[in-house]
């Protein structure tokens, strides 16, 4: 039997400026099951980084429900919010915001501390992953002594640190050369495969789609299957 982990329903957001509206996604219905990588594609503009703000919880809907791991999230407050996103989500951006002062390790281990992991369990737990990604040698590395790849790896790593259910991923390799690119994304599917989640990852690069399981992109506003 298949498990929804993120479910949008009839989904529309529109940004108000000051004196007019800017719709920019009606209508959106999408199911994400257990396991599915589902990819999210679509010229600059289109709406994909507010689809995803939306399913990540970070933004509200005017109308529809977000659901994630079979729950309504819709009329949850913030705080309830704040928990489901923590908890059950994981997100990757395009700049991988790492706290500059920090270690990779310590970068990683951070969000353990804080939702409440002993810091030896936290340590282990991060450096497991960045181990999977290919960093064991650069654990004590601080974002600066790290490549663009390594930096980008670490802010995988960090977001698969709580085991979350879904991985949200915002042109995640975006700022990196191609090579690069091809080498993150296969370890990022890998290491996501590996823990199960499903992810819902927006790209501008239509290579990267072979990996995915179903492909979307945003046309006027609508989501519709994408065809190469
Ligand atoms: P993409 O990620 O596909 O490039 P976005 O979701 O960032 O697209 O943006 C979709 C549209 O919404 C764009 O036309 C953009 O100008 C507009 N937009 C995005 N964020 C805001 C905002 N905070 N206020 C007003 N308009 C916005
Ligand atoms: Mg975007």
């Amino acid at each position: 039997m298949t498990e929804s982990i993120l479910e949008l329903r009839s989904v529309s957001r529109v940004y108000r400026m000051a004196k007019t509206e800017v719709p920019v996604l009606e209508s959106i219905d999408l199911n994400i099951d257990r396991g599915q990588l589902v990819g999210l594609v679509g010229p600059s503009g289109s709406g994909k980084s507010t689809l995803l703000h939306t399913a990540g919880l970070l933004e509200r809907p005017q109308s529809g429900e977000v659901w994630v791991n079979g729950r309504n999230c819709s009329d949850l407050g913030d705080k309830d919010r704040t928990f489901v996103r923590r908890s059950e989500l994981g997100f990757v951006y395009q700049f991988h915001h790492l706290l500059p002062e920090f270690t990779a390790i310590d970068n990683v281990a951070t969000p353990l501390f804080l939702s409440g992991w002993n810091r030896k369990k936290a340590r282990e737990r991060a450096a497991f992953l960045l181990e999977q990604l290919g960093l064991v040698d650069r654990l004590n590395h601080q974002p600066m002594e790290l490549s663009g790849g390594e930096q980008q790896r670490v802010a995988i790593a960090r977001a698969l640190s709580n085991s979350p259910r879904l991985l949200i991923a915002d042109e995640p390799t975006g700022n990196l050369d191609k090579v690069t690119t091809e080498r993150v994304f296969e370890q990022l599917i890998k290491l996501g495969r590996e823990e199960g989640l499903c992810m819902l990852i927006a790209t501008h690069n239509l290579e990267l789609t072979k990996h995915m399981d179903a492909v979307f992109t945003i046309e006027d506003k609508r989501l519709t299957e994408y065809s190469s």
